[in-house]
């Protein structure tokens, strides 16, 4: 569901912008920002890097291996945080994960992971 997610980056960053600042870590995007990087990411998915990097169907988060097909692009810094579509910050996801994780950032996200694999089979 790509465009429930985009919905929900869209708020995201509509509600920072609003002057909230939740997390001093990282600086929170303009809406410019996250359409413009979310373009980078579409272009990015049709390039032969990213075929490669999902041949061998494995996810980035949890090592499971899944089709390739079901691998999804993600952004290891979230645009909404600031991470740009650069190769460096890109990996591929299965649903479950980037159902998860969303806007964290890694550090937490690892905590997230370990609450995920306490109660699997979610
Ligand atoms: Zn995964």
């Amino acid at each position: 569901m790509p465009k429930r997610v985009q919905k929900r980056a869209d708020s995201f960053v509509g509600k920072t912008a609003g002057g909230k600042t939740a997390d001093c870590e990282v600086a929170y995007v303009t809406e410019e920002f996250a359409a413009r990087e979310k373009h980078k990411a579409r272009l990015l998915r049709k390039t032969q890097w990213w075929k490669a990097k999902c041949a061998p169907g494995i996810c980035y988060y949890c090592n499971s291996v899944i089709a390739p097909s079901e691998l999804t692009m993600d952004h290891i810094i979230p645009v909404s945080r600031g991470g740009m579509s650069v190769k460096s910050n890109i990996a591929p996801a299965c649903k479950a994960c980037n159902d998860r994780k969303k806007h964290t950032l890694p550090h937490e996200w690892a905590l997230g992971l370990e609450s995920l694999n306490q109660r699997s089979g979610v």
